[in-house]
């Protein structure tokens, strides 16, 4: 049965962390952000037309969006996918469930809850490999050497959309739709104390897959 487990949390409160660490244990991340910014980079003709709407932290169009994820975990051998950055809003998660249903997916969903102040220092450091994109940040999470990926030594690079004024709209928009999520997944949502230590939520979140 394919499983697919969902981080709900304002931007910044450690979701692609946690992705990235559940990688080690064959979970399949599937992040709709750097599938967007891949479009961007390579200037596709999507990444044309989302361009814009990125650097402002706008959200781009729902069916775009579940496209993009719809194809990516078809076309993978996996069954364990983490969906890192989606859905963002009810009429995503709606898709979404459609489609689990078609599949018999099992979901699992946590909320990583932090405050306003603690998202927007942590979006200021945060800072990501622009070879293998795995996230630091210079607060909670350095690497080793000063501003170089400990995996592959290439440079780390600061998000365009990381700047305060528009993580400050992010934030705006998380706030908007997540209520409808939070609602919409009620049942089965496990909250997480996202001021932890990544390493302690983490384990945290292990010992909850396997109950
Ligand atoms: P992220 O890396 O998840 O913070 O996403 C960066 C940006 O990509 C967001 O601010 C949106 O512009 C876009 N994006 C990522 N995931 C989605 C999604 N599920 N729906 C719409 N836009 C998205």
């Amino acid at each position: 049965m394919k499983k697919f487990l969902i981080f709900l949390g304002p931007p910044g409160c450690g979701k692609g962390t946690q992705a990235q660490l559940l990688e080690n244990y064959n979970w399949l991340r599937i992040s709709t952000g750097d599938l967007l910014r891949e479009n961007v980079y390579n200037q596709t003709e999507l990444g044309k037309k989302i361009q814009q709407i990125m650097e402002k932290g706008e959200l781009v169009n729902d069916e775009i969006v579940f496209e993009i994820i719809k194809n990516k975990i078809i076309s993978s051998a996996s069954d364990k996918y983490i969906l890192d950055g989606y859905p963002r809003n009810l009429n995503q998660a709606k898709l979404l469930s459609e489609f689990a249903k078609n599949i018999k997916a099992k979901f699992f969903i946590f909320l990583i809850e932090l405050n306003d102040s603690e998202v927007i220092k942590r979006n200021s450091g945060r800072r990501i490999c622009k070879n293998c994109q795995k996230i630091y940040n210079i607060y909670f999470f350095p690497p080793i050497k000063n501003n170089i990926c400990d995996n592959c030594n290439s440079e780390l690079v600061f998000r365009e959309d990381d700047k305060e004024e528009v993580i400050k709209r992010r934030l705006e928009v998380y706030k908007k739709e997540a209520n409808d999520l939070i609602n919409y997944y009620k049942e089965n949502i496990i909250k997480i104390n996202g001021k932890e230590s990544a390493f302690e939520i983490h384990k945290n979140i292990l010992k909850l897959l396997e109950e």
